[in-house]
């Protein structure tokens, strides 16, 4: 491996102010660890936008390699499960937060968090999925678990055109899911519903304060946005439904009432990706290998270059990435 190579680097100087660099880095700069990563592929997440472009409490040590995912090749390895030479995935743990992360030419990171790329998937393919569209699945996931089957009636997925949106449409119209976008670029609809969407609805019907109650649209909802829409879309599911909620892209309020849980039987399933056990990671992991269809994953991604991450950050803060960014580091 070479002694020196490229990232980027956050500072903070004694008046919290941040600045964003791209820096010759050593092995030195990375945090402990017991297994070394080449960085192949990454990509550009929502919380990547927040910590580079400061708009978000994301980073909490300094300085920081940010970078919350990326795949690649095993460089070297103190942790009986992983070798020199082996494919592996890395996302979450608090990697890019507080951990050094994935935009660096390589990462020192704990073995215990890598998981083997699944069979049937590439370190391209799996970091244009990314933490976003894991976290879709999750989200797939935990509406199964909960009942919300195709002939129960249609899923609502918020945040149509963001990378969570554009992986759950996809997963859900493959799964034969009725699937209603709620998004702010209606202008996409055809986008939305070449991935699977059957209906474009414009966020603004979700975005305003909430009736307690409102007429049952849905029979769940994975909601990327939070806040009002959030309470919208949980006030128009409908009996003993279930809204997975993964994101705040609106706010991190919930200016909600108790309403759609105690009238309704509506559940609130939270969706965590970051500090997810390892057996659901793989089981999302395994199943986007099956429920995904790679053309559409191929349709809903952008592909940058490790220059193109700082413009990137910045876009995906003011909503204007469509779908996922994938970040070639080689
Ligand atoms: P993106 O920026 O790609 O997508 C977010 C989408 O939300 C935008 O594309 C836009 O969709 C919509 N949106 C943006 N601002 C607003 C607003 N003010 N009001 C209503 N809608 C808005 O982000 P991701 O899809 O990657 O992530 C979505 C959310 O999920 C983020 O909050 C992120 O932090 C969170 N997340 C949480 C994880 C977890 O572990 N729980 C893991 C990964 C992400 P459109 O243009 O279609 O309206």
């Amino acid at each position: 491996m070479d002694n020196r190579f490229k990232g980027i680097q956050l500072t903070r100087d004694e008046n919290k102010v941040m600045s964003v660099n791209v820096a010759e880095l050593g092995l030195d700069d990375l945090m402990e660890g017991d297994v070394v990563v080449e960085v192949e592929w990454t990509t550009v997440n929502y919380k990547d936008g927040l910590a580079i472009t400061g708009k978000g409490p994301v980073v909490r040590r300094w300085p920081m390699v940010p970078g919350i995912d990326c795949a690649g090749t095993v460089v070297s390895s103190e942790n009986a499960r992983f070798s020199p030479g082996d494919k592996v995935i890395l996302n979450g743990f608090g990697v890019g937060e507080t951990h050094t992360g994935a935009f660096a030419a390589y990462a020192r990171l704990n073995g215990d968090w890598l998981i083997p790329m699944p069979n049937g998937m590439d370190g391209r393919s799996s970091m244009a999925i990314g933490t976003a569209g894991y976290t879709a699945m999750l989200s797939v996931m935990a509406l199964e678990r909960h009942g919300i089957t195709p002939e129960r009636g249609p899923v609502v997925v918020t945040g149509a055109n963001g990378g969570v949106g554009t992986v759950a449409i996809a997963v859900l119209g493959k799964l034969g899911y009725e699937v209603i976008a709620s998004t702010g670029r209606t202008e996409e609809a055809d986008f939305l519903k070449e991935l699977g969407a059957s209906d474009v609805i414009h966020r603004d019907e979700l975005s305003g304060p909430a009736k307690p109650l409102n007429k049952e649209r849905w029979a769940g909802g994975i909601d990327a946005v939070g806040s009002h829409t959030l309470a919208n879309v949980l006030s128009m599911t409908s009996y003993g439904g279930a809204v997975a909620a993964c994101g705040l892209a609106q706010g991190m309020d919930l200016p909600s009432s108790v309403a759609p849980f105690i009238l309704r039987g509506v559940s609130l399933l939270g969706i965590d990706s970051v500090m997810a056990p390892l057996a659901l990671r793989q089981e999302a992991w395994a199943r986007l290998v099956t429920d995904l269809d790679m053309a559409k994953l191929e349709a809903l991604s952008t592909e940058i270059g490790f220059d193109g991450i700082i413009d990137a950050a910045h876009s995906i803060v003011d909503g204007k990435i469509r779908g996922r960014v994938v970040v070639d580091m080689k």
